[in-house]
């Protein structure tokens, strides 16, 4: 059995000084590897309807794709201002300083949907809780959040309280 948490490259002091980077394409180059994550991170969601992925940019579209496919659902991109081409709907969230935000296809998702949510890593949680408002506001059910990695000393799932999460590598400290 191939071990994930193995293949994680930690980046020390990127992209700034004190962050441990969490390089995951030491893990997407291995095929092998790469399919376990991918079934793994679906495993929870097989025997439940699922309409859409929504994967968050950049590193959720690679995760979210693959697991459209494997679940026969639809795959939605969340992204940064300013890149979807059609009309969007924006959530900000506050950062360390200032705010970001994402924005998503105003048609991507009618009501009653039921929307699983992926992205590679939930480190505070504001970007994952972000989206999630906006999946909300188009009147869509997230049925669960699919992360590959978790850095639970941040406490991101306390952002995130109201929908089941799924993490296959957890790092408990920096
Ligand atoms: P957050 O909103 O704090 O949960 O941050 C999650 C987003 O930022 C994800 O899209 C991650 O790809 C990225 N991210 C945050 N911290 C890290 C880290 N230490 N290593 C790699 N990516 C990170």
């Amino acid at each position: 059995m191939i071990d994930l948490k193995s293949l994680i490259r930690n980046i020390p002091d990127f992209p700034k000084e004190g962050i441990g980077f969490k390089d995951i394409t030491t893990l997407l180059k291995n095929g092998p590897a790469f399919q376990i994550a991918v079934n793994a991170l679906c495993k929870p969601y097989r025997n439940q309807k699922v309409d859409v992925v929504v994967g968050i940019e950049s590193r959720g579209f690679i995760f979210g794709g693959a697991m459209a496919v494997e679940l026969a659902a639809g795959f939605v991109p969340v992204r940064k201002p300013g890149k979807l081409p059609a009309a969007t709907l924006r959530e900000e969230y506050k950062l360390e300083y200032g705010t970001d935000a994402v924005e998503i296809h105003r048609d991507a998702i009618q009501k009653g949907m039921k929307v699983l949510l992926t992205d590679d890593l939930l480190a505070t949680g504001g970007t994952a809780a972000a989206t999630i408002r906006l999946i909300k506001k188009l009147e869509g059910e997230v049925i669960g959040v699919a992360f590959l990695i978790e850095l639970s000393f941040l406490k991101g799932r306390e952002k995130i309280p109201d929908v089941p999460i799924h993490t296959l590598i957890d790092f408990a400290q920096e």
